[in-house]
């Protein structure tokens, strides 16, 4: 369905995302710029192998001239990025498990995914895999006992293994999946530029 011309103002539904341009998804290549709304965001979209760069500290003057792809909960901030033609992705819920089923949705992620080690949720870090001799004095005993690797973040040196809490994360994951299929997508135009709308029904 085509929806031209709809205003922004009449689709304040609580669980909905619209992204610009229409067909924007997220690729291994991209980086996502969260605003400072969006802490808990940016840890689970880590945790989901994509790329964030985060900062409380965010200002909406710093994050309109981005070259990267900006996530946002500022409806004003979404527009003005539009009119500059930057791509732009506006969450509006905010329930963490249905902003990630939207951005899940977005980028496309694969549902058999399984969370892989592959950037530090506090800092956005690289993950490297290391034998677990050689951070025996970060890991508790019946890890290093467990494990023979694990993995150290390049930039904070925070450790992670699999552990139960990956089993936990795994979950979360197929929950926010679940929430996918109850996600209706229309083109929307919107000052002339064709955004997609994501409105989740449950
Ligand atoms: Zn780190």
């Amino acid at each position: 369905m085509y929806y031209p011309g709809i205003r922004l103002r009449r689709l304040h539904r609580a669980d909905l995302s619209i992204s610009y341009p229409g067909d924007l998804t997220i690729s291994e290549n991209d980086t996502l710029v969260l605003d400072s709304m969006l802490g808990k965001l940016a840890q689970w979209l880590r945790m989901a192998g994509i790329y964030v760069v985060f900062s409380p500290f965010f200002r909406d003057e710093e994050l309109i001239d981005v070259e990267d792809i900006v996530v946002t909960r500022d409806e004003e901030l979404f527009m003005r990025r539009l009119s500059c033609s930057r791509r732009c992705i506006l969450v509006r819920s905010s329930n963490i498990l249905r902003q990630l089923s939207l951005m899940l949705d977005t980028a496309e992620i694969d549902e058999k995914y399984f969370p892989v080690p592959k950037y530090c949720t506090t800092c956005g870090g690289a993950l490297r895999e290391i034998d677990v001799r050689e951070v025996l004095d970060k890991v508790p005993e019946n890890v290093s006992k467990k494990f023979k690797t694990v993995y150290i973040c390049e930039k904070c040196g925070k450790v992670y293994w699999r552990g139960s809490h990956h089993l936990r994360i795994g979950e979360r994951f197929r929950s926010a999946f679940n929430l996918c299929k109850h996600i209706d997508r229309i083109i929307i135009c919107i000052r002339g530029r064709s955004c997609m709308l994501r409105i989740l029904n449950i």
